[in-house]
């Protein structure tokens, strides 16, 4: 089955993130691999991920140097929603291997400051969880225009997002929670929102530094090839596409999903991610 949608690049005449931030950001990441990224290895990283000083808003030193990480029980996650009356997970965790990283928008207001922003994570919880009957929100992740990282999707209750084992204590490549954001290929597939809207540009430098972070993480824990494209199969359904590893919503579907510029912007997101995640340690994970 081949791709449908939007060929990407068709947009890509929307302003990228600046090219002073691009230059700012890869004298950041000099900093950040010198310093930040050789004691995230192994326990580092726990403290790390929970501790505000890293913040991508709070550190002027370093403004885009580790994602500020926001877990379910930060943002205020009602997680009542997400069970029957007998304390079960209406939606079960289960664990496949990683094929697939995705890219989504929300398609909504731009939420300014974290506050704002938890709020919206908070409303598309209850859209997926309740509205939609899914049981939990649908995306992995999402990330605000600060750059801050969310918690979406349930898995398991440990500390850190995502995987049945933590990156850095990995024998093998961690598996990832099933989430629910792109129909019939959810299975070893990992969803990323934007929160906003990324139709006509809308991204700023953090969020755009925080995404290539977050996806380079995951490339760097799981061995997936930043500009690599195979054929995705479903292991429940086999269900199968022939899509790049990093690509948007809409070479799923119909959809006008991650938005015509995010779109435009999937090449440049894959060379970003290659270059960090090559020089990045297979256990660094959000938290
Ligand atoms: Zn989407």
């Amino acid at each position: 089955m081949s791709a449908v949608g939007s060929p990407e690049g068709a947009d890509a005449a929307f302003q990228r993130p600046s090219r002073v931030a691009r230059a700012e950001r890869r004298a950041t990441r000099r900093r950040f691999l010198a310093g930040g990224l050789g004691t995230l290895a192994a326990g580092a990283a726990v403290a790390l991920g929970n501790a505000a000083p890293a913040s991508a808003t709070t550190n002027p030193e370093s403004p885009y140097s580790v994602p500020r990480y926001r877990s379910r029980r930060d943002w205020g996650c009602d997680e009542s929603l997400s069970k029957e009356a007998d304390g079960k997970r209406i939606w079960p965790v289960e664990f496949y291997p990683v094929q697939k990283i995705t890219v989504h928008h929300t398609a909504s207001y731009t939420p300014w400051g974290e506050d704002e922003a938890a709020e919206l994570v908070r409303t598309i919880y209850h859209e997926h969880a309740v509205e939609q009957s899914f049981g939990d929100i649908g995306y992995h992740l999402l990330i605000d225009p600060d750059g801050i990282v969310y918690e979406g999707r349930h898995s398991g209750g440990t500390s850190f997002p995502i995987y049945d084992i933590h990156p850095s204590q990995a024998s093998r490549p961690p598996r990832a929670v099933v989430g629910g954001h792109t129909f019939q290929y959810n299975v070893g597939n990992i969803g990323i929102a934007m929160l906003g809207d990324m139709d006509a540009g809308g991204c700023t430098d953090a969020a755009w530094w925080s995404l290539e972070l977050v996806i380079a993480m995951i490339a760097a824990n799981t061995g997936i090839t930043a500009d690599g494209k195979s054929v995705y199969s479903n292991p429940v359904t086999q269900v199968s596409a022939d899509v790049p590893n990093i690509c948007g919503h809409r070479h799923y579907a119909q959809t006008d999903c991650p938005g015509g510029a995010m779109m435009g912007w999937m090449k440049d997101l894959r060379a970003g991610v290659r270059s960090l995640a090559a020089e990045m340690p297979a256990g660094t994970w959000l938290a």
